[in-house]
């Protein structure tokens, strides 16, 4: 390779092709100052999602970031360096909506989830939940988490752009479980970590097992919701995508259903999304067994009828 062949191949080592395409930045704020009080933007964050007596008491403490969350911080803005060029692969699914200029990620340490979407170019990382959730920044897998971590909740920010366009109105119980299992089980499926991942093309011994246990409770509360009213629906609704990750009935069925699709057919992402929240009905039936769908199949015609 001659001098001029070498000059071009570090140009083109220089330029990251992904972040070429969609020329979305990611630009990291922090949500704390250095003598531990919280920004304006970290409490306008709290102030949506906590209650008003949580909030004040978020919003008084004065909190110096620790050594330990400092190491969350640093493992943090080491992999944003490269999140710009998974931008494309988590917009493809939502074709043609827009590259977004910019995602924002707040990094606050106090009163947040570990991660959590804010608004629909927002996301917000909270390096005491991160730390209290996950122990040290190094342990484990923790820091494949955090890559995980952003892929899931960009994913939400682009479902809330998609849903601007495609609104969706939850007149019922039901729908908000359809919603929810469409929103939760698409950011599930970027959350799934290597256990997950099928082994010889097949899915992973964690996979079946976590299946077998929440398919039927999955068809269960769907039957139960298709005529419940707000007053029955919050026992129905519970677990749905909160609580430990395998026990998630809603979001982590259909986290694994999306991801056994995707082994197949990589058009299997965007085909869930186009249909919306109503595609969680045939997502399940195509990973049921026959009694199961049938059963779902009638609490589909049941809540047609009661609403
Ligand atoms: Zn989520």
């Amino acid at each position: 390779m001659n001098w001029l062949s070498h000059l071009l191949l570090g140009l083109l080592l220089l330029v990251p092709p992904a972040t070429a395409r969609s020329g979305t930045r990611v630009l990291l704020i922090d949500g704390f100052t250095v003598d531990g009080k919280p920004t304006s933007l970290w409490l306008d964050i709290l102030r949506r999602r906590l209650d008003p007596p949580e909030y004040d008491s978020a919003a008084q403490i004065i909190h110096v970031e620790t050594v330990a969350e400092r190491q969350w911080a640093d493992t943090i803005r080491t992999h944003a360096v490269r999140w710009p060029a998974e931008v494309p692969a988590l917009l493809g699914p939502f074709d043609p909506l827009p590259a977004p200029d910019s995602v924002l990620v707040v990094i606050g340490n106090r009163g947040g989830e570990d991660a959590f979407t804010h608004d629909s170019l927002t996301i917000g990382l909270d390096l005491s939940a991160l730390l209290r959730v996950y122990g040290a920044a190094d342990s484990g897998d923790n820091p494949g988490k955090i890559d995980r971590f952003f892929r899931h909740e960009v994913a939400h920010t682009l479902q809330k752009r998609w849903l601007a366009r495609h609104p969706f109105v939850a007149h019922s119980p039901l729908d908000l479980a359809l919603l929810d299992i469409w929103l939760e089980g698409l950011g599930n499926y970027y959350s799934l970590g290597p256990k997950w991942q099928p082994v010889d093309g097949k899915p992973s011994a964690a996979s079946n097992e976590a299946l077998a246990r929440l398919t039927p409770l999955f068809v269960d509360r769907l039957e139960a919701l298709a005529c419940a009213d707000s007053a029955s629906a919050g026992p129905l609704l519970k677990g749905l995508s909160s609580g430990p990750f395998d026990h998630k009935w809603g979001a982590v069925s259909a986290a694994l259903w999306i991801d056994q699709e995707m082994q197949r057919s990589p058009d299997a992402l965007r085909s869930f999304v186009r249909v919306g929240p109503a595609g969680v009905w045939s997502l399940a039936e195509r990973h049921l067994a026959p009694d199961q769908a049938a059963r779902l199949e009638a609490a589909r015609r049941h809540a047609s009828n009661c609403r």
